[in-house]
């Protein structure tokens, strides 16, 4: 199977370039030609598998140019129970007889990015054999607090790349950053950008299009690659936990083979959803997409009424990994729902990087309301969820989970529907352990606290144990104090790289 870009779909790359280049070079993002399909029988036959053999029935299916042993050597390097806890590596967590969470936070940084972040390098380095590259390859990305980690973990000492990490360093949170400057590692680096995350997104966009520069990188034998959620590698392994969760609901008995559900998703970037939707084009049979924003809440606009509109105020909120106003992803969800028109594709993206918006057709509009539906949550609402589900159900949720199920709640309210829903549960509430303690009512068990004794007060507070890698933090060294404004990121790099 070759892919190619929403931007000029006349290109056809395979897999591995694909995965190695991340951004096409005209701008667009890589998809897949054509889709899949999958039966009810093969989707039933997932239910007595394991999540790696779950992993190779989808992988198996996109990179086509991978052999087999590489694709176990992909899988086998980076589901294995060690890194995530469980042999389940994401299980699901039933809430009541209609609502599942589906645990994505056991892997190593304790968030979601960690299902892909775990594997992206081993089919960077597949990729990197596969087409003969001789240059090293440099990651760049931007983080709003999550992927930062995920990555850093992912690639640290990984023979043959470099990686160099931009936060913001005002919106992620204090043990988000402790996490990363922190990190061990002998080709990683890890700076904070004076500004929020389209600041450092937009950064490394720059540096991305930047001819002059890149020229400069390869005449010194690098190549840049991104490890962002726009690359392919980073989002076909999202598409497998949605089949992983099927399959669990069905080995449960909770749903026959081909029951139709739902899924609500806490959305920034949109790749987590659109992997979700990727996962019923190949045959997943699930009805409504819930999209859940925070009060960053362009997606919810842009479903209810056409108009993606990033002109408005940006909110640092308790879900900082969702503090987003260009979700990078839904171009190519545009792409799927314009049946392919990587023209007006063009079009759409010329228009919201020079005026901040555009309007899809209206059959555009129509097609995306019939299967998604937007809610947002605040701050209040969010931590509002919190308590109740905690009340509830004696189970304690993240913030970013919180908007999730502050959203559900709102739509099974207005529709009714009743319809079998899996929730993605994206972090660990020890990552966010501030906001989850004051949200469960216990404002004085914060006062005066740093984050450690934070961390013992949530596990008395839920009963869990405080992950072992957020625990160990205590005794880190902290390694890395840039600082930097937008339009210094480019030194940033030349200096980790030490080229002129
Ligand atoms: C990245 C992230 C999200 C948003 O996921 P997208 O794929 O960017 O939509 C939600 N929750 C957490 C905890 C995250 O780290």
């Amino acid at each position: 199977m070759n892919y190619q870009s929403t931007r000029n779909k006349s290109i056809s790359v395979s897999s591995a370039e694909a995965i190695k280049t991340g951004l096409s070079a005209e701008g667009g993002l890589f998809v897949p030609e054509s889709f899949p399909s999958v039966s009810l029988d093969d989707i039933e036959s997932l239910a007595q598998k394991s999540y790696g053999e779950r992993a190779y029935f989808v992988l198996s299916k996109f990179l086509t140019d991978f052999t087999d042993e590489e694709l176990w050597q992909c899988i086998n390097g980076a589901y294995t129970k060690e890194k995530f806890g469980t042999n389940a590596i994401a299980p699901i967590y039933k809430l009541n007889s209609s609502a599942y969470f589906l645990e994505l936070w056991h892997g190593p940084t304790c968030a979601f990015k960690d299902m892909a972040l775990q594997i992206l390098p081993h089919f960077l380095t597949v990729s990197m054999k596969k087409t003969n590259e001789d240059k090293e390859i440099v990651i760049l990305v931007a983080t709003s607090g999550d992927t930062g980690k995920a990555a850093l973990e992912g690639f640290k000492d990984v023979a043959g790349t470099r990686i160099i990490v931009f936060y913001p360093d005002n919106g992620v949170s204090e043990i988000q950053k402790l996490q990363m400057v922190t990190q061990e590692g002998d080709n990683v680096s890890v700076a904070a950008v004076k500004g929020n995350f389209d600041d450092a997104q937009n950064g490394v966009k720059k540096i991305f299009t930047d001819e002059a520069y890149k020229s400069l990188l390869a005449r010194n034998k690098f190549k840049l690659s991104s490890a962002n959620s726009i690359n392919w590698g980073r989002l076909v392994p999202q598409i497998v936990y949605y089949f992983s969760a099927y399959a669990d609901l069905v080995k449960n008995g909770e749903i026959a083979v081909g029951d139709t559900i739902n899924v609500v998703v806490p959305t920034g970037n949109f790749g987590n959803i659109l992997a979700s939707y990727y996962a019923k084009k190949m045959g997943l049979p699930i009805a409504k997409f819930i999209c859940a924003s925070n009060e960053n809440n362009v997606l919810t606009d842009f479903i209810k009424t056409g108009v993606y509109d990033k002109n408005r105020e940006f909110h640092t909120t308790i879900s900082p990994s969702m503090d987003i106003l260009i979700s990078s992803n839904l171009e190519r969800f545009l792409f799927d729902l314009t049946g392919g028109n990587d023209n007006i594709v063009s079009e759409w993206m010329a228009a919201l990087s020079s005026e901040g918006k555009y309007t899809v057709s209206d059959e555009v509009k129509e097609k995306l309301q019939s299967m998604f539906w937007g809610g947002c949550s605040d701050d209040a609402e969010t931590m509002a969820a919190i308590k109740k589900c905690a009340e509830e159900y004696d189970y304690v949720i993240d913030t970013h989970t919180a908007v999730a199920k502050s959203v559900y709640d709102k739509y099974v309210a207005e529709t009714g529907d009743t319809t079998k829903t899996v929730i993605a549960s994206t972090a660990s509430p020890f990552k966010f352990n501030q906001s989850v303690l004051i949200a469960l009512g216990d404002h004085s068990a914060v006062v005066g606290k740093n984050e450690f004794e934070l961390l013992d007060e949530l596990a008395k507070r839920s009963g869990m144990d405080v992950p072992k890698s957020l625990g160990e933090l205590k005794n880190k060294q902290k390694i890395f104090n840039l600082v930097c404004s937008k339009d210094e990121m480019q030194n940033i790099v030349s200096d980790f790289l030490m080229i002129e």
